[in-house]
């Protein structure tokens, strides 16, 4: 028996141990090719039908039509920060950005750099606690476009009401919460995300993006730089991230297999709840950092009483079996990252250790 242990780590995460498997028994020998699809040609028939199928599966659990094109390219969501204002920003326009946290204000910096930006909104000061009300948004009516980040990864914020930007495109990172929860993708004019949180491993990162916004690319820029090189061919221009993609695939039909999205969301409301609980449960102890009506449900962050008590909470989850849980280093604390593979199981023993460990000190 191989062991396994409960994994929260924020990314790379934990992935489906059934998606694992399958990995591990095609490994050698893809679906009776002879060869490894690690080995295999982007060109071959057997990558293209998994190219093919992921575009679909994709539109399929989003709820979306061909009118939104599924690209998979490099480079991380980090590489998006810089290509999405280099792609949508005429001269002499501005784009508008939530600054949420430490991801969206990197997205901010990035746009910084190439073009102008707006800041519609910022939570900086109260150290990323809460996300905005709708009311608290504000942007020019003619801004390229406004950009959020819907899961902040590090803060443990998430955002559970969407403005209603009219005109103006709206852009979404997506990348510690897609395909985690029921959502309407389709007020979203570009959506991306690193696979490496709930999608997949390291390596792939996912762009959905409208034919609409997509028509509105700048023209001229180097080719591996402008989403419509992607979009004209299938994300094929170049060697893609194939073992990533092909990943994706399995994960996305493990989705589906739970319900798609209806049926991770409930569990990920039950993961969720029964982890907030017990936080709530010993509020001289456990401190939730996020607002409570800001909270994620995806990355559950802490403080304990001291710095030196959550040193020996992370030691001693660790003797347990519980990985993964330290804060990131710009914020400290406990950090659960409870994505779509973290089973309700993993949660409970978690809780249980919660309990064990506030009495032992
Ligand atoms: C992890 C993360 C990123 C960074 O992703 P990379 O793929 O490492 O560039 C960006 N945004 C959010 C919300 C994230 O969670």
């Amino acid at each position: 028996m191989i062991k396994r242990n409960a994994n929260f780590n924020p990314g790379p995460a934990a992935l489906p141990l059934d998606v694992l498997k399958t990995v591990q028994e095609e490994l050698l020998d893809y679906q009776g090719s002879g060869i490894s699809i690690l080995e295999s040609s982007h060109r071959a028939k057997e990558f293209e039908a998994i190219n093919d199928q992921t575009v679909v599966l994709i539109r399929e659990l989003l709820g979306l039509g061909t009118d939104y094109q599924v690209l998979f390219m490099g480079g991380g969501a980090s590489t998006q920060f810089a290509l999405i204002p280099m792609n949508f920003i005429e001269d002499g326009q501005i784009a508008a950005y939530v600054d949420t946290g430490e991801f969206a204000s990197k997205a901010l910096k990035e746009c910084q750099i190439v073009a102008r930006a707006h800041v519609a909104f910022s939570s900086k000061e109260e150290k990323y606690r809460r996300l905005p009300k709708m009311s608290e948004i504000k942007y020019p009516e003619d801004a390229a476009y406004l950009h959020l980040c819907s899961n902040n990864t590090i803060e443990g914020t998430q955002f559970w009401e969407f403005p209603d930007t009219g005109n103006v495109p709206l852009i979404a990172d997506m990348s510690s919460d897609i395909a985690s929860r029921r959502l309407d993708f389709k007020k979203f004019s570009l959506i991306y995300a690193g696979a490496q949180k709930n999608l997949g491993p390291a390596g792939v990162t996912l762009v959905v993006i409208r034919d609409d916004f997509l028509a509105k690319g700048k023209k001229g820029l180097p080719t591996m730089l402008s989403y419509k090189t992607y979009a004209d061919n299938k994300s094929l221009y170049n060697t893609p991230p194939v073992f990533g993609v092909y990943i994706m695939k399995l994960v996305l039909e493990w989705i589906k297999s739970k319900g798609g999205l209806v049926g991770v969301e409930k569990l990920n409301a039950a993961k969720k709840d029964l982890l907030y609980s017990a936080i709530d449960a010993a509020p001289d102890f456990y401190k939730g950092t996020a607002d409570k009506d800001s909270r994620s449900w995806m990355n559950v962050t802490m403080r304990l009483p001291n710095e030196d008590l959550e040193n020996k909470f992370i030691d001693a989850a660790k003797k347990e079996g519980l990985l993964g849980i330290k804060g990131h280093r710009s914020v400290g604390g406990i950090r659960f990252s409870i994505y779509n593979a973290v089973s309700l199981e993993d949660i409970q023993k978690t809780v249980d250790f919660m309990g064990k460990f506030r009495k032992s000190v």
